[in-house]
């Protein structure tokens, strides 16, 4: 099926009891395992109704077809959800791994082990990427910067390990940023004492600039943010922004210049992008 729709075919399944959902990569179409538990005897029915479903939520696309539906007898859960979880290399040199599958890097590059549990940024999304883009792109050596939405704290752990002076992460949910608090302490040990890491939004770091600031945030929950960014960012200083669609490029825009910023340089994955700015001179 189109990647494009993945994202949105997976929500629907799980709406209809699924209990886990798989993405393959295969170029600009991608397979979607979706596993469900009940007894062997239900298949059909469970195909047919899944096809009903998505084809009323207007997600079975022309073309789409089940390539194959078969019965696992007993499958643990807690462990069978680590097969899916693969290293990925997220830039040219930058591979986020799952710790117990340890990747050798080459000098000038860079592993990062994420523990999947339940937190966004285990490196095999385009937000991810696009941002860890931007961020290798971007001077941040040496400078103050805050990660709004660190989720796993795979960006705030990408810039320690680039030579951020210091980084100050934050999210709203508390599960997340105990999940950053595991993933610091095993990427970066002592050298996580150049971290914060705060469960909030900006306000939590009100009054304090910073040099970089980076937001892999959507672009609805990131609009509202857009003016304390602009506020919070040195006059010289640079903002990443990720987890926004092509499609939403201009209004964003907009949105930027509202806050005062405009855009300096954009990155582009599928149909996603992330794009840095500056404060308007
Ligand atoms: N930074 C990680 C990455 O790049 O993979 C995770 C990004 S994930 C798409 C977005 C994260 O932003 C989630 O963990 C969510 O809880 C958090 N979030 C959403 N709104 C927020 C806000 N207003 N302030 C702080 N965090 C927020």
């Amino acid at each position: 099926m189109p990647r494009n729709l993945a994202d949105d075919i997976a929500a629907e399944c799980f709406d209809h009891g699924s209990c886990g959902v798989h993405t393959e990569d295969s170029g600009a179409q991608v397979r979607l395992n979706v596993y469900f538990e009940a007894p062997a005897g239900e298949l059909q029915t469970l195909n047919a109704a899944l096809i009903k479903g998505l084809s009323a939520a207007g997600l079975w696309p022309d073309g789409a077809r089940v390539l194959r539906g078969d019965v696992e007898l007993e499958r643990d859960w807690n462990e069978a959800w680590k097969e899916f979880y693969r290293p990925v290399w997220a830039t040219e040199s930058i591979v986020v791994h799952p710790p117990w599958l340890p990747v050798t890097v080459a000098a000038g590059q860079m592993a990062i082990a994420i523990d999947p549990a339940m937190a966004f940024g285990t490196g095999g999304h385009e937000s991810t990427q696009l941002a860890l883009q931007a961020i290798e792109y971007s001077d941040c050596c040496g400078r103050r910067c805050l990660d709004i939405g660190t989720g796993s704290g795979v960006l705030s752990i990408a810039l320690v390990r680039l030579g951020a002076q210091h980084v100050t992460a934050v999210d709203i949910d508390p599960v997340v940023v105990d999940n950053a608090k595991t993933n610091f302490r095993a990427n970066l040990g002592a050298e996580t004492a150049r971290t914060r890491l705060f469960t909030g939004g900006i306000d939590c770091v009100h009054g304090e600039w910073f040099d970089v600031i980076v937001a892999n945030i959507e672009s609805h929950l990131l609009r509202p943010l857009l003016p304390a960014i602009a506020a919070a960012l040195r006059p010289d200083g640079v903002a990443l922004f990720s987890g926004l669609l092509e499609s939403e490029g201009e209004r964003f825009t907009e949105w930027l210049a509202d806050a005062g910023l405009s855009v300096a340089k954009t990155w582009s994955k599928n149909n996603w992008f992330s794009c840095s700015s500056r404060a308007h001179s």
